[in-house]
């Protein structure tokens, strides 16, 4: 075993289980560079997409449907223990990980699913907030993982405005540059329209991450001409005002719902993320092999 494989396996490790937990979990995060804490509000795995590339697996159907947000609490609390002492390094699972990634970054709420979705979203975004006070997490941000379809929701938006006060980021998914590659890729009948509008109207009130993950779908890597068009969604977010932050682009790392939904070479997501800084101008990273 090569000296590398351990924390790549740290990496690739993403189960949205700890323990007996029903929704607070840990990962070690390459795109966080760190210790994650994540709050999956879709025990329930349900998903207004249905990506080529998903890692949920739904052959096993849910044991948990509700988010009991009493019980969310506890998890959380005790996560926090974890985190905040370190002692959640000693696990097994996380005793591997290299000091420099031995850090707590964040708080992330994802899900099995798409966490704005959730009908306790709000309810339990007020929830991490209040926690996130009580124990004084300050430089410890909240990161919402979208994909930005029902950003317009004015519960969302809500739950928006208190992530806005309290170190809150969102990190908005963008697989696509055409309505055809949109709806291959991520199999919606949600209009590709949408999902840009929201983006729009994020970006214009903080600045937003884009997190793109890039694959070859049945033998075939994104053309010229579907990254031309993703950059130029881009940039319409920039020129109608929006911040982008930071462009994540990434590729499959974990079994994916469809078997011929398979990772870019390291190469080629390197010279995809090369190709959308030369095009956008905007800070753009790369992360091979997830
Ligand atoms: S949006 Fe996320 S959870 Fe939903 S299908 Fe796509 S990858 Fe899976």
């Amino acid at each position: 075993m090569s000296a590398t494989r351990p924390i790549l396996d740290l990496f690739r490790d993403h189960r949205r289980s700890f323990e007996d937990n029903h929704y607070v979990y840990a990962v070690i995060s390459r795109r966080s560079r760190g210790l994650s804490v994540g709050i999956n509000l879709n025990p329930d795995k349900a998903c207004n997409f249905d990506c080529v590339y998903c890692q949920v697996d739904r052959r096993n159907p849910p044991q948990i449907r509700e988010v009991d947000l009493t019980r969310l609490r506890l998890e959380l609390e005790e996560m926090i223990g974890l985190a905040r002492s370190g002692a959640v390094f000693e696990l097994p699972r996380f005793r591997h990980t290299p000091v420099h990634l031995r850090r707590w970054n964040d708080l992330a709420i994802s899900g099995d699913g798409e966490p704005t979705a959730a009908r306790e979203f709000l309810e339990a975004v007020r929830l991490i907030v209040e926690v996130k006070r009580k124990h004084q997490l300050d430089g410890i941000p909240i990161l919402l993982l979208t994909n930005a379809t029902l950003l317009h929701r004015p519960q969302v938006q809500q739950a928006l405005s208190l992530l806005d006060e309290n170190e809150g980021e969102i990190w908005a998914k963008l697989d696509a540059g055409t309505t055809d590659y949109y709806h291959e890729i991520e199999r919606t009948s949600i209009p590709f329209e949408r999902v840009l509008d929201n983006l729009k109207q994020a970006a214009q009130h903080r600045p937003i991450v884009i997190q793109s993950l890039f694959l070859r779908w049945r033998g075939q890597a994104p053309e010229a001409r579907e990254i031309e068009a993703y950059c130029q969604r881009l940039r319409e977010i920039v020129e109608a005002g929006g911040q982008i932050r930071l462009v994540q682009v990434y590729t499959v790392a974990r079994t994916p719902a469809e078997a011929e939904a398979l990772p870019l070479n390291d190469a080629e997501l390197e010279s995809l993320a090369h190709i959308v800084r030369l095009r956008t101008g905007l800070l753009v990273e790369a992360y091979p092999g997830g």
